[in-house]
């Protein structure tokens, strides 16, 4: 059925050029995505950075650098992260929300909605501010009175902020969620939500005063003060669809069918995103994927521990599709999961050098042997047949099946030997040889998802009876 799908990442913090946890959220945005469009759907596909922060802003001065062009630079390494010749990450937008013609418009509408259903008011508050964390923190948080995250003391801060009424929907937020109407995945993830919703949730403060941010989006009707991180980041994904300006993507596309998170937002998206909807009176998303860390040895990539893995440095080595088959395959989007060079350059070998790359190189040439003409592709095939776990985000069983279909395959060839039987009965090689050549595009285009590139290249080759040029070198 024809269905249209939006899909979200998170936006990202341009504070430092992208890690590997950027490549991972983009990655696994992208293949479902890409599935989604396979198999018919009309897609939008939205990412950006979230640039209104003091975060930002403080990185700039370190950096010697004026914000606006510190964050060309960094938004820059994003893009080209994200490009064609890298990771192939096939979005529609990219936001920025310091756009001021894109972004600033669908904030400033929401929050005139929120104040048209009662629930702002400005209230004062006192406490302690974490810049590294752009949020309060509490005194009991604190390790030798610094905060043992950022490793800063915090600011003490007595300030009078709009405040946005979240208590008022906890109670509704709960029961979409428990009616999955909105469904949190995986279920425990869900659980650790449903736990905090049943404490309650408390009214947040949805703005700073102007004179102590340097950046943000300006309340609406009041200069002396600009939004608070959660009224600017959440509302970027309805601004993209032109929320508050020109609402025809908006009216398409909304509600999201799935925001991309990691664990760490998960409270935001799942209780103040919700809550800020329901009080503007506009449909809830309805799946959130919430994805775990990567650790490498084990260990949190630290500058310190010196673990931390650079999405370029694979790149350079493996290429951009030997890391979004990586991801994929041997990062859970369920929980956490662990990479180290090593074990990157094992699977690297196995499975894509020895694996996929030999076997396109065997059928093909012995395709080109035995045929003058590329083989005929025109029967229907089968539907796609990893949807059963794509459709319940299980991309690494989807990989693992498609990798016993090519072992279905070396298995063939192992028992038939069709190059032996080629020098004696070329009609019953043909038949063999036809077999695999069909077997193999329809795995090429189930790779579309997981490989573009790669899935590409082979389909090409099957198209042009030819052995393509080595895939994946031997590392
Ligand atoms: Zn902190």
């Amino acid at each position: 059925m024809y269905k249209r799908s939006y899909i979200t990442t998170p936006i990202f913090y341009p504070n430092a050029r992208p890690h590997l946890g950027h490549a991972y959220t983009a990655t696994i945005a992208d293949i479902l995505a890409r599935y989604r469009r396979a198999v018919g759907d009309e897609v939008y596909f939205l990412t950006g950075v979230d640039e209104n922060t003091e975060k930002v802003a403080r990185a700039a001065r370190a950096a010697g650098q004026e914000t606006g062009a510190y964050l060309n630079t960094v938004v820059s390494s994003f893009k080209d992260l994200f490009s064609e010749k890298k990771l192939n990450i096939s979005y529609d937008q990219f936001i920025r929300t310091s756009d001021e013609k894109v972004h600033w418009p669908g904030a400033q509408a929401l929050w005139r909605k929120l104040v048209e259903a009662g629930d702002i008011y400005p209230s004062s508050y006192e406490g302690l501010y974490c810049v590294g964390h752009e949020a309060f923190v509490t005194e009991k948080n604190l390790v030798g009175g610094k905060c043992p995250d950022h490793n800063e003391a915090p600011q003490h801060l007595k300030e009078t902020n709009y405040f946005f009424r979240l208590s008022k929907y906890t109670k509704e937020i709960k029961k979409r969620i428990e009616c999955a109407e909105l469904q949190i995945i995986p279920e425990e993830r869900k659980n650790e939500i449903i736990a905090l919703l049943e404490r309650g949730l408390e009214d947040v403060s949805f703005s700073r005063p102007s004179d102590k941010v340097s950046v943000g989006i300006p309340v609406p009707d009041d200069s002396t003060q600009k939004m608070y991180v959660w009224c600017d980041a959440l509302t970027n994904y309805i601004s993209a669809l032109g929320y508050g300006r020109d609402d025809e993507l908006f009216r398409k596309f909304w509600p999201a069918d799935l925001h991309i998170i990691g664990k760490d937002i998960l409270r935001f998206h799942a209780g103040i995103w919700p809550g800020m909807l329901l009080s503007a009176g506009l449909p809830l998303p309805k799946k959130i994927l919430v994805h775990g860390f990567i650790t490498s040895g084990g260990k949190k990539m630290s500058k310190t521990l010196g673990n931390v893995i650079d999405p370029d440095t694979l790149i350079e080595e493996y290429g951009g599709e030997a890391v979004r088959y990586f991801l994929a395959r041997h990062i859970s989007p369920f929980e956490d999961g662990d990479i180290t060079l090593t074990r990157f350059k094992e699977t690297y070998n196995a499975d894509l050098a020895n694996g996929l790359g030999n076997l396109v190189a065997r059928i093909l040439q012995m395709s080109s042997q035995c045929f003058e003409h590329p083989v005929d592709l025109s029967e229907k095939r089968k539907p796609f047949s990893v949807s059963q776990y794509i459709e319940k985000f299980e991309l690494n069983n989807a990989l693992i099946a498609i990798w016993s279909d090519m072992s279905v395959l070396n298995d063939f060839i192992q028992e038939n030997k069709p190059f032996d039987v080629i020098k004696t009965d070329k009609k019953k090689a043909q038949l063999q040889i036809s077999y695999l050549v069909k077997e193999l595009f329809r795995i090429a285009e189930i790779l579309e998802l997981f490989m573009p590139e790669t899935s590409k290249k082979i389909k090409e080759a099957i198209q042009q009876n030819k052995k393509p040029e080595n895939l994946f070198p031997r590392k």
